[in-house]
């Protein structure tokens, strides 16, 4: 009987991954639908300065999938990497987002940084800075007006080929920001010896972060550490009016979270932007 119930147990184990594995067959093949067709969407979340001012926005790529709605990249990016299909995917958002910035400064909306998230695939392949390059040419973008997103886990990979191509982006004027900052097995001493100029505190920090002793005294030790080392901080997941104050008074930079602004299509981040314009000009100039 035990055996029996072992087999049965199998059968439902093994069914379970082959439902698996053609859900993953078939959103890769949609996925690469959504490659050649321009099916993918790029939206803007702004980040916020100490006076509530848009600072920079970041770029988060939405598929809007023909039968099952929008997918997240939470989702869909680990598969895209898996498959290799993350390259173009990720050309696509360069590109797009140093178009769709040049669009807002032809618009009269100043200029704006735009922070793009780095897979490691990319991050790590041989052309990556000459495709950089390549895009910021191409589209005329100014290298100052881009940022890059990394995980501590993509610096950790492969630390001496990383540290270059950070140097790298330095010398080209396009800043680094490590994104996540707390959930990988890094700490912040190892920041000190790499040329980057943001660290982004990871959501899950601020969650907690008016209930938590612990969490609170880990976010002001981010905060403090980080400016030792010249570092600015961003805090990620601000929802709440109470969490935005408790990291103001923390001397925290910036801040983004759905408390503030949600990710947002290039239209809309316009109109957001034309009406910060208007409130902050002067009636008699
Ligand atoms: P991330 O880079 O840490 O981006 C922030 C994520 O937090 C976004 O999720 C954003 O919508 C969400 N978020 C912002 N404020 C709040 C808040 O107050 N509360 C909560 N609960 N969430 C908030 P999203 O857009 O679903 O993206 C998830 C992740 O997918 C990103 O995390 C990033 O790692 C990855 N991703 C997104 N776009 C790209 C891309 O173009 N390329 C690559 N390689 N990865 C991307
Ligand atoms: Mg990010
Ligand atoms: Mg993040
Ligand atoms: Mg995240």
């Amino acid at each position: 009987k035990a055996k029996q119930q072992g087999r049965n147990a199998y059968a439902w184990f093994s069914s379970d991954i082959n439902d698996l594995a053609s859900e993953r067959v078939s959103l890769r093949n949609d996925l690469q639908e959504a490659i050649d067709h321009q099916g993918f969407e790029l939206h803007y979340q702004p980040l916020m300065d100490r006076h509530g001012k848009i600072a920079s926005v970041e770029a988060l790529l939405r598929w809007p999938h023909p039968s099952k709605g929008y997918i997240s990249p939470a989702r869909f990016i680990p598969l895209a990497e898996a498959t290799g299909q993350i390259m173009p995917i990720s050309e696509w958002v360069l590109q797009r987002a140093c178009q769709d910035m040049l669009a807002l400064q032809r618009g009269g909306l100043g200029t704006l940084r735009v922070a793009v998230n780095l897979s490691p695939l990319q991050f790590h392949r041989d052309n990556f800075l000459a495709t950089l390059r390549q895009t910021l040419a191409e589209t005329g973008l100014p290298a100052e007006q881009l940022s890059l997103e990394l995980t501590e886990g993509i610096l950790m990979d492969n630390t001496a080929s990383a540290i270059e191509i950070l140097h790298a982006l330095r010398n080209m004027r396009v800043s680094v920001s490590i994104d996540d900052f707390g959930t990988g097995y890094s700490s912040l001493s190892y920041l000190k010896h790499l040329p980057i100029s943001t660290v982004k505190i990871d959501r899950s920090f601020i969650h907690e972060l008016t209930n938590s002793s612990d969490d609170a005294a880990i976010v002001q030790g981010i905060i403090s550490m980080a400016h030792h080392l010249g570092l600015s901080v961003v805090a990620e997941g601000v929802e709440t009016h109470e969490q935005h104050q408790r990291l103001l008074s923390y001397h925290c930079d910036g801040f983004q979270g759905f408390g503030l602004a949600r990710p947002m299509p290039l239209a809309e981040l316009e109109r957001l932007l034309a009406a910060q314009e208007r409130a902050t000009t002067p009636v008699n100039q």
